[in-house]
């Protein structure tokens, strides 16, 4: 699971790919759904049956009660092998790095650009060394930008280096523009000329490379096929991509007993179910009733769990 603890952050890199509508505030997000109370994020865990949870942000440390008192709820719920990770832009103190201890199990830190290149002297490396002595799994996770080979004498310092194919999005696209930077094509969000920039310090073993291809089409549909698989009703389709689609029949107020009727009498039960003024079924059956069914009739296919709605297509 992916949860988002606050938009707020210290820092404004440039490449920034945090969304308008996220930047600044302090909602929580357990995957795509707002967290109003702490039972919701449970449930989201569930309804995924997550094995483990990366927290993210804006900077997570700007909330660190927030973030130890979700991180105890997981826990206790899911038991000590629900593996957290924690993506920081800050370079932990110890006392930080205390209040974590046993419910925070990986740190992925974040340093900024313009210290690469002289990483050994900066606080992180002060950081992952105490978070090392602590017992913490400690890593870099950076996007992929010119100079990264600047961080190989980290390395020794840590478990893993991580880099993230540099993404074009909405909210850094005037400033890619203004460096001269370009998506790689018209389909994907990853910039022209990122891979190459990572080929040197690839070649260490401690070293991934997350494309933003993998990030997009594996992570997230691998994600939404297990909410799919724990939240879809016995009428909605599963796609192979983790969406779900049914039918919506919208009938006339004065048309609508009549619909439930004809759906009660000839469809199987479990096969359809009525949601304020409209019923939801499975758009096989709609469009094989189409003729007995009077109302507006559309298929809609969405993210599961009243996720993000993906294409409407009328009937
Ligand atoms: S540290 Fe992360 S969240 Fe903060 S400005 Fe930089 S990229 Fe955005």
């Amino acid at each position: 699971m992916v949860l988002f603890v606050t938009g707020r952050c210290h820092r404004s890199c440039w490449y920034c790919p945090l969304s308008s509508e996220r930047k600044g505030t302090d909602t929580v997000y357990a995957n795509e759904h707002p967290v109003d109370v702490p039972a919701q994020l449970i449930e989201e865990a569930e309804n995924m049956s997550a094995l483990g949870t990366g927290i993210t942000g804006g900077e997570p440390l700007l909330c660190l009660d927030k973030v130890t008192g979700y991180c105890r709820q997981l826990k206790d719920h899911f038991g000590t092998g629900h593996h957290i990770h924690l993506y920081t832009a800050k370079a932990p103190s110890e006392t930080e790095l205390l209040q974590m201890k046993g419910l925070v199990d990986e740190i992925r830190l974040h340093p900024p650009r313009e210290c690469w290149n002289t990483i050994l002297d900066t606080e992180y490396i002060r950081s992952a060394k105490r978070a090392r002595e602590m017992g913490y799994a400690i890593g870099i996770e950076v996007p992929a930008l010119p100079g990264l080979e600047l961080l190989i004498p980290a390395l020794p310092y840590l478990d893993f280096l991580n880099i993230n194919e540099l993404e074009w999005g909405d909210t850094n696209a005037f400033e890619m523009r203004s460096r001269g930077y370009e998506p790689a094509d018209d389909l994907h969000n990853a910039i022209h000329g990122a891979r190459e920039w990572a080929d040197e310090l690839c070649r260490h073993e401690k070293v991934h490379w997350c494309s933003s291809a993998f990030k997009d089409s594996v992570q997230l549909r691998e994600r939404l096929k297990r909410i799919a698989e724990n939240t879809a009703r016995p009428f909605d389709e599963i796609t192979p991509d983790g969406t779900i689609v049914y039918g919506v029949l919208e009938p006339s107020v004065h048309q609508k007993e009549l619909c439930i009727q004809f759906c009660e009498q000839v469809l199987e039960p479990g096969s359809f179910e009525t949601r304020g003024d409209h019923l939801e079924m499975a758009w096989w059956l709609l469009e094989k009733n189409a003729d007995e069914l009077p109302g507006k009739k559309y298929v809609i296919e969405r993210y599961p769990n009243d996720g993000m709605i993906v294409e409407v297509t009328p009937l």
